[in-house]
């Protein structure tokens, strides 16, 4: 992994693989509100998925539509609007929060992981309401999604986990919401096949099933209408513009950011660069770590679409790792197809090669292989790896199982948390990066916390609800990225950023 996580991490690659939310790309893909850069503004955003956006609607949400708010705001995209992990992720709104919860518990104390697995329930229900609120077409769809757990050690872990989290939280409380269900149920009510077959001669058998309120969404549609209402409040988008530097002007309080376009003269930069961050902030090279993701769009087996759209959200839990699977949800565009992603510890050495790439451009055919084989394996029927009881239900379509598939980049920190608030040692330097596999369960809350942040409410307010362990600091950055566990070694930061501008 060391050498993984040195490759220097790159600015986005040109022509990524294009997702299935970005076809048709929305009409803002490649917007410049202006045609030339502004010389001088007040703070840059750099990058335009679901952490910018919501960054730039917290602060200028309380300025009303078709005027100006009293910032100027500009926010540089490398490629088109949204381009990065949002626009190429998953969409599923689910935050697992009991499979993480011992853990936090036992590395920060019960209260710290009480306060995560808030953060992240309260994360996924903003959005969805938020998109309800403000009419956003994204397909906005709060559901259950159930964990079908291949794995005794997982089981086991899965019930002391929901057991401690019942404990920890008050009767009834949502948070805390978990439904266990025997195989036979698994079977019956979410028709998925006794037994996932061999897999590299390891029976893969199913022990049962927990179930718990998450969704799923177009993150890509949601954050191109946030960046709509952004843009309607005066928000400055230059999209295929990177940020290829950022220079400390001589004053240690300003700033200058540089481009292929020109120089733009700010007093704050907001990195929302999440794995991209080290190619221009080098102080986090091997801190955060890109890891290339997944994903697939598939049409449901022939068995699997006689029902019509699967009610719930899906993830399968096996000794290492998972695969996910979102159904589009009934009068969404493409209704009934699955989403498909995960699989990387089927790649050679584990996924290791997936570590430490920003190459979007391409996708790794050992996972494409895989995942091309999720719904007989899980659902049963084909003849390609599925299930002892073939039932059919994961035979294919007619039409051939693969719509699209696709990369994207994500970002991993040493300790698995997300990196919030002032870079320190610096001025007006701000950041909200790094949230693994799971930013739409972490984005818009840790947005909020940072603007909270900025504008001087660094308080007691935002203790309660915004966990210390997702700011930044010398310390954190001090760790260098061992793998997905909390496992990370100190070595000494350099600086944040290159030297002075000129
Ligand atoms: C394949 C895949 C599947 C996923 N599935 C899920 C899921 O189902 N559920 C879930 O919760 N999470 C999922 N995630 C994770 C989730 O998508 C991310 O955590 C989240 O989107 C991060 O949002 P962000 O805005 O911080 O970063 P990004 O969306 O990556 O945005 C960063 C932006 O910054 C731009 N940028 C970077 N550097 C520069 C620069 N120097 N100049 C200008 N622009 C720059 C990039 O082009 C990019 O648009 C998945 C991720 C991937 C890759």
């Amino acid at each position: 992994m060391d050498e993984r996580a040195k490759i220097r991490v790159t600015l986005p690659r040109e022509n990524p693989t294009p997702s299935y939310w970005q076809d048709p790309p929305d009409d803002i893909a490649d917007q410049r509100t202006t045609k030339d850069l502004p010389s001088h503004v007040d703070i840059v955003i750099i990058g335009s998925g679901i952490t910018g956006a919501a960054i730039a609607w917290n602060l200028l949400k309380d300025v009303r539509p078709g005027e100006k708010g009293s910032r100027n705001i500009v926010m540089l995209e490398a490629r088109q609007a949204c381009s990065g992990a949002t626009g190429r992720n998953g969409g599923h709104t689910k935050a697992a929060s009991y499979r993480s919860f011992l853990e936090h518990a036992s590395l920060l104390g019960t209260p710290a992981a009480v306060q995560i697995a808030r953060l992240e329930y309260d994360n996924i229900q903003a959005i969805h309401a938020f998109a309800k609120e403000h009419n956003i077409p994204c397909d906005s769809n709060p559901c259950h999604t159930i964990d079908i757990i291949y794995d005794q050690a997982q089981w086991t872990a899965a019930h002391e986990a929901v057991t401690a989290m019942k404990a920890a939280f008050p009767e009834g409380d949502p948070v805390a919401e978990y439904t266990f269900h025997s195989p036979a149920e698994v079977q019956s009510k979410f028709h998925c096949a006794l037994d996932a077959g061999t897999i590299a001669g390891e029976p893969q058998t199913l022990y049962g099933g927990v179930s718990y309120p998450a969704g799923s969404i177009s993150s890509y549609a949601f954050t191109a209408g946030l960046l709509k209402l952004c843009l309607s409040r005066g928000l400055n988008l230059q999209t295929n513009t990177p940020a290829t530097s950022l220079m400390k002007n001589r004053d240690e309080r300003t700033w200058t950011v540089r481009t292929p376009r020109g120089n733009i003269w700010t007093k704050d930069i907001i990195l929302a660069t999440n794995g991209y961050t080290a190619a221009i902030a080098p102080t986090f090279q091997g801190v955060i770590v890109p890891l290339r993701g997944q994903v697939t769009a598939q049409r449901p087996g022939s068995n699997l679409s006689e029902k019509g759209c699967l009610p719930t959200t899906y993830s399968f839990i096996y000794d290492k790792g998972y695969e996910y699977m979102i159904p589009r949800p009934k009068g969404s565009r493409n209704e009934g197809d699955l989403v498909i992603g995960g699989g990387l510890v089927r790649a050679k050495e584990e996924g290791l090669g997936e570590y430490g790439t920003t190459d979007d451009t391409t996708v790794n055919e050992e996972i494409s292989t895989y995942l091309q084989n999720t719904l007989t394996r899980y659902f049963g029927g084909g003849g390609d790896g599925g299930g002892g009881d073939r039932n059919g239900k994961g035979d294919d379509h007619p039409d051939g199982r693969i719509k699209k598939e696709w990369t994207g980049i994500m970002g991993y920190s040493p300790d698995g948390f997300p990196m919030v608030g002032a870079v320190p040692g610096e001025n007006g330097f701000w950041m909200s990066c790094s949230f693994q596999g799971h930013g739409m369960v972490l984005c818009w809350m840790c947005a909020k916390a940072l603007v909270e942040m900025m504008e001087g409410r660094d308080n007691e307010k935002l203790r309660r609800w915004f966990p210390e362990a997702f700011k930044v600091g010398f310390e954190r950055m001090r760790k260098r990225f061992q793998g997905r566990l909390h496992t990370s070694v100190a070595v000494a930061p350099g600086p944040a950023v290159g030297g002075e501008s000129e």
